[in-house]
């Protein structure tokens, strides 16, 4: 649970910052990073803010997790050849800076690109 205020995904989802959004519906949305790390970097993010990562997600709402990672696959497709990579950062000694769940969805010429 989220205890320090909206996250920066919730400010963007009720439209209080804005973002490059390329998909939304009732219970997600998807935005273009901020800082690209490959051709296409898109964020998958629930809209409920009550799970902080993959893991809670994949327990509390794993219909929901299921949802992200079809999304994924089909921007993926539609915005890129359809081979992709999904990334959830776990923790903030794996890189998670926002502790709203969210599915990195990289594609683009990946083969140079480290897993970090
Ligand atoms: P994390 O490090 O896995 O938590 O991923 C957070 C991601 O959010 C990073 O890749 C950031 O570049 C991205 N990010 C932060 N603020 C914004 C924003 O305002 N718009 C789009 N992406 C953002």
């Amino acid at each position: 649970m989220n205890t320090t205020g909206p996250s920066i995904f919730t400010k963007i989802i009720d439209r209080e910052i804005p973002a490059d959004i390329v998909f939304e519906n009732e219970r997600l949305i998807a935005i273009r990073d901020i800082n690209p790390q490959a051709p296409l970097h898109l964020l998958v993010v629930p809209k409920t803010p009550a799970f902080a990562n993959v893991t809670e997600l994949a327990i509390g709402d794993p219909g929901l997790l299921a949802e992200v990672v079809a999304t994924a696959h089909n921007l993926a497709t539609l915005h890129a050849s359809g081979e992709y990579r999904l990334v959830f950062n776990s923790g903030e000694s794996a890189g998670q800076t926002v502790f709203h769940v969210h599915a990195h969805v990289l594609a683009g010429n990946l083969q140079d690109h480290t897993l970090a």
